[in-house]
């Protein structure tokens, strides 16, 4: 277990065939520090794997691939099963990891690994799910379409949440087939190299689940492997792009999930407690480093009164990592932006509502800022159109509703979007005009946006569109005579 206090930070490795490895050129390989937001000290060290450490982790799961394929779906989900116990069992320790190396609280860790399991559980129940189609379209003449794996494939995943969402891949990639290799984020490695460990031990074969840690150089060697016959991706939108630009030359099958700027509208008709409430969560939950947290309020006309009740919730939150509190953002990077975009707009003659700024000044160590509100009068500041990734909400009081969704339609992102209304015939209306792919997100429906939010455009991520995007389609037309008709005919 690596330290909180920066004391024998753990020297992380690869895991490649059931093995903790070190990457293969051990003697020059490079670290990139693991530190924890709370403090900023550093708790482990995370190796910069190269196209070599990609190529092992390729063989193994090539030759898992064999036998882990020819299993039925029924057989291979046993192992997941198992893993799900598991996962439970050890819900508290891995809550414990994400806490130290990514700054999420206590509840929001807990139901991050939660969320991680309703994929396991969708994956467990794939032998009801994928059993494929057979139909007679001719006098004995049968059609068939099943669904094969597509081989060795990999999954690249980014910080924000340490297990969440190398799970929107891992359980339905293993269950349809495949052999997989993950790229975890080098910002949070803990959580996953102690996951492939319950892995293994839940009975998942040796090489059919592997990491490789690593930067851009463990990236652009999985985007360019001849043997990975799809990748997944989540991060931001200029690298989602970078990695299906340079698989889509192989001619690879590729989905990236990309960054986001979420709209919210509230209609002079919401109801200002639970609106206000939601909003606030959304935009603070996770230190508003989430892909579908709130980063945009359209009011539509002045909402003084909803304006009150987020300022008021909001500066009532505490930091920590206790459920209900804030936790730090991610590192010193994160910070400095998160905080020139408030200076900026505030510059630009933005009021700051709410300044979380005083977070930073008041704790000593670590990455913190508190929630912040701002109430633009100009539409053209950049705090409305960047993808912030922190605890940060901007407001812009709408003249119409046809300006509200004129803003929102103009974005360049597309991943979420929601109305607050208590009137049906409105929230159609903006449900019908919305430039984005999730109006609201819940296992088992697939996950992704539109626009620049998603890259690759195939499919979704998780659900059918997980399986979809795994799986190929295997059509087959059989004609074996018609004595078995016949015998049929009679009876
Ligand atoms: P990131 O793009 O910096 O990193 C994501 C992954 O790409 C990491 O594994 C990283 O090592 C690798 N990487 C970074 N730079 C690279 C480069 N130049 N070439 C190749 N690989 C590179 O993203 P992040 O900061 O870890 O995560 C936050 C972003 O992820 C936000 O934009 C957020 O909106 C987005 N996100 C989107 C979704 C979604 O569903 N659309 C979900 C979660 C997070």
């Amino acid at each position: 277990m690596s330290s909180a206090n920066g004391e024998n930070p753990k020297i992380l490795q690869n895991f490649i065939d059931g093995q903790y490895v070190d990457p293969v050129k051990a003697s020059s390989v490079k670290y990139i520090p693991v530190t924890t937001p709370h403090t900023g000290k550093i708790i482990a060290q995370c190796p910069v794997s190269t196209a070599e450490d990609v190529d092992k982790a390729v063989e193994v799961a090539k030759k898992a691939f064999k036998a882990w394929s020819s299993r039925t779906v029924k057989d291979r989900v046993q192992a997941l099963i198992r893993f799900h116990n598991l996962l439970y069992t050890h819900i508290e320790e891995l809550a414990e990891l994400i806490i130290l190396e990514h700054g999420k609280n206590k509840s929001e860790a807990i139901a991050s690994i939660s969320k991680g399991a309703e994929t396991v559980e969708y994956a467990i129940s794939l032998p009801q799910l994928i059993q494929g189609k057979i139909l007679e379209v001719s006098r004995g003449v049968s059609c068939q379409d099943a669904r094969v794996p597509l081989g060795v494939v990999a999954s690249i995943v980014p910080f924000n949440f340490p297990i969440m969402v190398p799970f929107w891949t891992l359980p339905i990639a293993i269950a349809t087939g495949n052999t997989l290799i993950l790229k975890p984020s080098e910002k949070v490695p803990l959580t996953m190299n102690r996951v492939v460990a319950l892995l293994k031990e839940a009975g998942i074969p040796d090489g059919v689940v592997n990491i490789v840690n690593g930067t851009v150089d463990a990236v652009n060697a999985i985007c360019d492997h001849p043997e990975i016959k799809a990748v997944t991706f989540v991060g931001t939108s200029h690298v989602a792009n970078l990695v299906t630009e340079r698989c889509q030359k192989l001619g690879k099958r590729v989905l990236a999930l990309g960054g986001a700027k979420n709209h919210l509208i509230a209609s002079p008709d919401c109801n200002i407690e639970t609106t206000s409430t939601d909003v606030v969560n959304s935009f603070s939950g996770c230190a508003g480093q989430r892909c579908m947290a709130a980063s945009v309020l359209l009011t539509i006309g002045s909402q003084q009164a909803l304006l009150d009740r987020i300022c008021d919730k909001a500066s009532n939150l505490k930091p920590g990592s206790k459920p209900g509190e804030v936790g730090p953002v991610i590192d010193k990077l994160s910070l400095d932006k998160i905080n020139s975009y408030i200076a900026e707009s505030e510059r630009a003659g933005a009021k700051i509502l709410v300044d979380g700024r005083h977070w930073t000044s008041e704790k000593t160590e670590g990455f913190w800022i508190g929630p912040t509100v701002i109430l633009h009068t100009n539409k053209n500041d950049k705090a409305l159109h960047d993808e912030i990734f922190g605890p940060v909400l901007s407001i812009y009081e709408s003249s119409s509703k046809e300006e509200a969704i004129e803003i929102e339609n103009g974005n360049p992102y597309g991943n979420a979007a929601c109305i607050y209304t208590t009137t049906g015939a409105t929230a159609d209306w903006f449900i019908s005009r919305f430039n984005a792919g999730m109006f609201q997100y819940l296992e088992p429906f697939s996950f992704g946006g539109i626009n620049r939010s998603k890259f690759g455009n195939f499919m979704d991520i998780t659900g059918d569109g997980g399986v979809e995007f795994f799986t190929w389609r295997r059509k087959v037309t059989t004609r074996w005579g018609t004595g078995d008709l016949d015998l049929k005919l009679k009876m």
